[in-house]
């Protein structure tokens, strides 16, 4: 089963980190949104253009950067034309991911033991790692959700964030575009995630695909070829097993 598998790509959400996405994103928006309250009269309109931007980068083509593509959509819709006024409103949003994000962290109980001693073992038995995380956020928030789990940055070859991605989940070519940025043929590659479309999409390029399953999500269209299913915990044991 691991024959040949060099590279490990992991989801983060509700895969390595135990939470739920839907439940992050509401207290994420509820956050975000006190940030820039003085520019919507609803925390509802505010909340809107976050979601219509935040599906600019879904359907990125790979023509600019997630980041790129979110913050176009995010202006056009403010308003906003002056230099110095998008410069203000980016750095706002570097402020809170900087200094406020973290602290979302406290609305969930994480596990902290199952996910970083899965990575600590793989990288001890030489495995390449990949943060595939789907990229529609900066790298200081997919790095700080990261360490709620206790997992070190730093052990993964790549993390896949809206600065350094031009595609995302589902689309296949997210996925491509990670084996091209760490040169890699997908036969050579696992994606292990729990998402049977989002993570799943992968099988479209020949990458076997692992689903974890204690927060599986289900969605329309999600036909795609598993290699194995199981828990975390199963995961874990299997790989001691086998690897
Ligand atoms: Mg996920």
């Amino acid at each position: 089963m691991f024959k040949d598998k060099d590279v490990f790509l992991f989801d983060l959400d509700g895969t390595l980190l135990t939470i739920e996405t839907e439940e992050f994103l509401k207290h994420y928006f509820r956050a975000l949104s006190l940030e820039f309250k003085d520019l919507f009269e609803e925390q509802s309109d505010f909340i809107n253009l976050l979601m219509a931007s935040t599906q600019k980068m879904i359907k990125n083509d790979g023509s600019s950067s997630n980041q790129q593509a979110f913050m176009e959509e995010f202006m056009k819709k403010i308003d906003i034309n002056k230099q110095t006024e998008v410069e203000q409103i980016k750095e706002r949003f570097d402020q809170f991911y900087q200094n406020k994000f973290e602290a979302l962290g406290k609305y969930f109980e994480i596990d902290k033991e199952t996910p970083l001693e899965i990575i600590k073992y793989l990288k001890k038995q030489g495995k390449k790692l990949v943060l595939a995380t789907n990229p529609l956020f900066p790298k200081k928030a997919v790095e700080k959700r990261l360490s709620w789990t206790g997992i070190d940055p730093a052990d993964f070859e790549l993390l896949t964030h809206y600065e350094n991605m031009s595609y995302s989940k589902p689309n296949p070519n997210y996925y491509q575009e990670i084996l091209e940025k760490i040169n890699v043929d997908p036969e050579n590659c696992l994606m292990i995630g729990n998402d049977l479309k989002e993570d799943a999409a992968a099988a479209e390029l020949g990458i076997k695909t692992f689903i974890i399953e204690d927060k599986l999500i289900k969605r329309k269209g999600s036909d795609y070829p598993i290699e194995w299913r199981g828990s975390l915990k199963e995961f874990k044991d299997l790989i001691k097993r086998e690897i």
